[in-house]
């Protein structure tokens, strides 16, 4: 694991606002705005194992959503994520208090989140949590790593894999030169991105060899043969 130097507190500040973003999306629930909306767990296999997410209710998304394995935690009740609660409405946090608040401020809403998704919306860090103060006991114990950009210096991911991906976007690095950096630091971008699984699944496929149709002996058979003699035309008997 590699823990990059620590900032200055001011280089913190300056931190780009993608967690706030991401903690805004996750609570923003596509479709109508009309529709009542509520707090649903992920599956818990895939890309944001277990994470609470903000959807709609009408019966035909939830059944979509009940297909994928979503789990609706209606103890919350519905969320409208227009309604303003927010303390501080001008607050960068504030679109996200609104979503966030109601699972949040109930006795036992904080302990729903995994750790990973407190890691990535950096609510372990009471400045990014929307409701401010909130404890989160699961992340006793908990360690992250911070992949800063050696570019920007203000921006850091929790995943190497998003470093590499802002070092390509943003500063137009290639794969050798994430590769050199890497080295450099101590990051292992292609095993960091895998997560320990096997970067490489080797998978052997072979057709079955194609098995020729028996040829058939000929049949052997009496063929009589009725062949009524052709009749002259009417045209030609007149
Ligand atoms: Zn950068």
């Amino acid at each position: 694991m590699v823990v990059s130097p620590p900032r200055s507190p001011a280089a913190d500040a300056l931190i780009s606002q993608q967690h706030v973003q991401l903690a805004r999306m996750l609570g923003q629930a596509r479709g109508k705005v009309s529709e009542r909306c509520m707090y649903y767990r992920k599956p818990p296999k895939g890309v944001e194992a277990g994470w609470i997410v903000v959807q709609g209710t009408n019966a035909e998304r939830q059944a979509g959503l009940f297909m994928k394995g979503f789990v609706p935690l209606q103890q919350y009740g519905f969320v409208n994520p227009q309604s303003v609660e927010a303390p501080d409405p001008e607050a960068d946090n504030a679109p996200a208090y609104r979503t966030w608040a109601p699972i949040l401020l109930k006795p036992g809403g904080p302990e729903e989140f995994p750790v990973s998704q407190l890691i990535e919306m950096r609510w372990y860090d009471a400045r990014y949590c929307p409701v401010p103060g909130v404890r989160f006991p699961q992340l006793e114990g908990a360690s992250l790593t911070k992949f800063w950009c050696p570019e920007c210096e203000t921006i850091y991911y929790h995943k190497a894999i998003h470093l590499a991906r802002h070092l390509r976007s943003s500063h137009e690095w290639d794969r050798a030169e994430i590769g050199a950096y890497g080295q450099e630091a101590g990051i292992n971008f292609a095993k960091e991105a895998s997560e320990g699984r096997a970067a490489v699944e080797a998978f052997e496929y072979s057709m079955p060899a194609a098995t020729p149709e028996p040829a058939l002996p000929p049949i052997q058979m009496d063929v009589e043969e009725f062949r009524a003699p052709r009749r002259a035309s009417n045209k030609e008997t007149r």
